[in-house]
Parts: structure tokens; C-alpha cells; sequence
């Protein structure tokens, strides 16, 4: 008759183990998630918090356009508010919209590139490479964020508050938050600091 002891044994992930281990365990128990292929984009180290959070919300497509508004059986005139011609959606929002189109052109003109797509899925698939440089990139992905954002904000406007500005009004609010993230990065000797200085105070 065996009179030895009963003692606790650990198996993780199909190895047997001396003693208990935290960190054995919770290695083995966690679900690690591949990081999704568009988080860089939405998330950098010269991104504003307002700007990513909105560009997150529509990657994922959740923002209440018309488009969504009407599955949810809303009856609502699908026409866009920003151009008059053509039915609010995410895609059209960004850039297919023709009073987008020129917000999202002009901005980036500065970058002499040499073609800018405006189809939503051609932009995720384009930003990763836009340009050589990756300054320049990273100015682009900052431009991209704050057009939605402003953009969006004006498509709001129109729907709450019957007020419509013209693009140019939309392009100074995108220059003058990049100026005062590029200033915040200044202040804070952020070595992104003078390299986006380039791009946001001494534009060619
Ligand atoms: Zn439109």
C-alpha cells in the first residue's frame, strides 16, 4: 500500500512544472491578438487624441452616418449635406464627396505627390507607402486623421446647427491643429518637433 503524500502538479501546455509559476500561467492562458494592419495609421506618435479616436470609430464604420441610419430603418433624405449630390456614407464622406474631394486634395498638395486616391479603401492600402520619406508620411496620416475629423465635424454642424462653411474655412481649423500639436511637440523637445515644424509652419 502506498502511504506517500499527495502532491500538486502543474502542467503547462502539456509540460509538467516543479512549482507554480504566474507568469508560465498566464503566458499560456492569454489570447494574444494579432495587431490589426490599420492601427498605425490610427494610432503614431504625432497623432491628436480627438483626430485618431474619430478615424477609429469610422475604420470600424460605426460613426451614425445616413447609410447606417437608414439599416437601422430611420427615415432620413440619404442626400449628403456637404455636397448636395450623392448619398452619405463612410466612402463618400471620405473623399468620394466632391467638397471633401477638395479639402483632401488641397491639403496635400503641398506634398507635390504625384496622384492622391480618394476612394476610402485605395487611401488604407495607399497611406502605409505614401511617400518615400517617412516624415512625409507621417504628415499625411496626420492630415488624413484631421480632414475626417474637421470634415466630420462640419457634417455635423450642418445636420444640428444649419451652419455651412466653405472648404477654406475647414482647411485653416485642419493647418491650426497641426500647428498647435506641432507647437505642443516644440514645447516639449519632442524630436518630431522640428521635423513636422516643416510641414506646418513654413508651408511652400
Ligand atoms: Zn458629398
Amino acid at each position: 500500500m502506498d502511504t506517500g503524500s499527495d502532491s500538486a502538479v502543474w502542467s503547462v501546455d502539456g509540460s509538467k512544472c516543479k512549482k507554480f509559476s504566474s507568469q508560465q500561467i498566464f503566458n499560456a492562458i492569454r489570447r494574444t491578438s494579432p495587431q490589426k494592419s490599420w492601427a498605425p495609421l490610427v494610432w503614431h506618435k504625432a497623432s491628436i487624441p480627438r483626430h485618431s479616436n474619430t478615424t477609429w470609430l469610422f475604420i470600424l464604420n460605426r460613426n451614425p452616418t445616413f447609410d447606417r441610419l437608414i439599416s437601422w430603418n430611420i427615415d432620413i433624405d440619404p442626400a449628403c449635406l456637404l455636397c448636395g449630390d450623392g448619398e452619405e456614407s463612410r466612402n463618400h464622406l471620405f473623399f468620394e464627396c466632391s467638397f471633401s474631394l477638395v479639402v483632401w486634395r488641397s491639403l496635400l498638395h503641398r506634398f507635390h505627390l504625384s496622384s492622391v486616391p480618394s476612394r476610402w479603401a485605395d487611401i488604407l492600402l495607399w497611406l502605409p507607402n505614401a511617400h518615400p520619406d517617412s516624415m512625409v508620411r507621417l504628415a499625411i496620416l496626420q492630415v488624413w486623421q484631421a480632414a475626417i475629423y474637421e470634415l466630420w465635424k462640419e457634417r455635423n454642424r450642418r445636420v444640428h446647427d444649419g451652419l455651412t462653411l466653405p472648404p477654406i474655412r475647414i482647411m485653416r481649423y485642419i493647418s491650426s491643429s497641426l500647428r498647435d500639436k506641432c507647437s505642443a511637440l516644440l514645447s516639449l523637445s519632442h524630436p518630431l518637433g522640428p521635423r513636422l515644424a516643416q510641414f506646418w509652419f513654413d508651408p511652400p
